[in-house]
């Protein structure tokens, strides 16, 4: 299979990091994960968008535009087949001897590329997730989808092992997303997620179920919400570009609801797998 690498198209087994890679040193970069359905890419444009602001936010200017990248990446699609997947991206600081200030601009960003063929997370979307609470302890700035996942990887692991699939992570009583998903609760008809702030990944799945709700006359309120509120929800679910809509049945060992995938959800599902079959094709 082909990678990207600074835009040249080579094999896989060619591609190697160089040691004093800032990102390889010191998580020092950003990036993506795209879907592809039907060997299309699925709200590319808004994946592309969002990993050019996070390199802003790290001031970090990314060498692209939207454009050139969906011209690389369409071209990678082609060339490696991929009809069911996800693309990764990532671009760092670019190669610099070790040091914790910015190297000068002249440094040029090491970007990233490949492809991997996933099916979609059927099982789970079906039958729904079982999820531990466990505190935020990560960074103020969590609307940058940085390389940084060390706080991520160790809340994904605490739920890996207990048994569950993801962990939910909560700051200061209120309920903020999950290690590598957003979260939302129902009640009373009405869907909730935290704001759009540092303390959170906007994740484009996230925006596209609010989309969606908008749309449909779905209720739905962007603010925060706690503990309590999780427990007394209705329905919960995760969002996010691998998990898609996942029903979350269960909470530190106690049911959501009866313990099954909840009606609101189930609809939020349909209509999400609709958006994919009008931009991807059946
Ligand atoms: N929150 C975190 C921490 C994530 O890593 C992700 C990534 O998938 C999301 C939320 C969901 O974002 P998106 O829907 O853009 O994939």
């Amino acid at each position: 299979t082909y990678v990207i690498v600074n835009g040249e198209f080579i094999h896989r087994s060619e591609a190697k990091v160089d040691i004093e890679d800032r990102g390889y040193q010191f998580g020092d970069g950003v990036y993506e994960v795209i879907r592809v359905y039907n060997g299309k890419m699925f709200t590319g444009t808004e994946h592309l968008e969002r990993l050019i602001d996070s390199g802003k936010k790290i001031g970090m200017e990314i060498p692209y535009t939207v454009l050139e990248l969906t011209k690389q990446l369409k071209h990678l699609i082609d060339k490696n087949g991929l009809n069911l997947g996800t693309l990764y991206l990532q671009v760092t600081r670019g190669i610099a001897p070790r040091n914790h200030a910015f190297p000068s601009r002249d440094v040029l960003p090491t970007f990233v590329a490949y492809s991997k063929e996933v099916e979609r997370p059927v099982g789970n979307m079906k039958s729904g997730v079982k999820t531990i609470l466990n505190e935020d302890i990560r960074w103020l700035l969590c609307d940058i989808k940085s390389l940084n996942l060390l706080g991520n990887l160790m809340a994904k692991q605490k739920a890996v092992e207990a048994g569950c699939f993801e962990a939910i992570q909560h700051r200061d009583g209120v309920v903020t997303e999950g290690s590598l998903s957003n979260i939302s609760i129902i009640k009373n008809g009405k869907v909730i997620t935290h704001p759009a702030d540092n303390l959170i990944l906007n994740g484009i799945t996230r925006q596209k179920v609010l989309e969606i709700c908008r749309q449909n006359g779905i209720p739905f309120s962007e603010t925060q919400f706690t503990l309590g509120d999780l427990k007394d929800a209705d329905e919960v679910f995760l969002s996010g570009t691998t998990v898609e809509v996942t029903p979350i049945v269960e909470i530190e060992g106690e049911k959501v609801g009866d313990g099954n995938a909840g009606p609101i959800t189930k609809n939020l599902q349909e209509l999400f797998i609709k958006e994919i079959e009008k931009e991807c094709g059946a």
